[in-house]
């Protein structure tokens, strides 16, 4: 029989709160098993719009609905709103996700910042942030992670 593998990133804020329990939800419904990764510290989705200034940024927007995907308030995280703490704030779905029977993991502590700069920065700055997101982890679930999917740098 073939078996798949379901892994899961969070990226934002309102992705854990609104989006988390209703996948949860379906794939318990479905007896489906998956891995989440969470982003664990702030919601900076809103400086993203940094891109808009780099060639090709423009051509990807029109293709997709960014604000109708994200929601307005997301794309103002980290500039005119200050950016909501994930993990402190969501800890107790996040919680759920683990205590219903899935795996969870890191996905990342800053999503953007993460996107932004690991390409162009060095080992130590890579150190300094995976430790935040596995401090982080541990201050959320009281065990070391032993899954991390991290995004991709641009
Ligand atoms: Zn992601």
């Amino acid at each position: 029989m073939p078996q798949l593998a379901l892994k899961i990133d969070v990226d934002t804020y309102r992705g854990t709160r609104e989006g988390v329990p209703r996948l949860v939800e379906t794939l318990k419904r479905h007896d489906v098993q998956a891995t989440f990764f969470f982003s664990l510290g702030p919601d900076h989705t809103g400086r993203a719009i940094r891109r808009v200034f780099r060639p090709g940024f423009l051509g990807k927007v029109s293709r997709t609905s960014v604000l109708e995907h994200y929601g307005l308030k997301t794309l103002l995280y980290g500039t005119v709103l200050p950016g909501p703490d994930i993990g402190r704030s969501c800890a107790q779905i996040l919680r759920s996700v683990r205590d219903v029977g899935f795996e969870v993991g890191i996905h990342c502590y800053d999503h953007i910042r993460w996107q932004d700069y690991v390409a162009g920065k060095d080992a130590n700055w890579t150190r300094r942030e995976m430790q935040r997101a596995v401090d982080r982890f541990i201050e959320i679930f009281g065990v070391a992670p032993k899954a991390l999917l991290p995004p991709v740098g641009r």
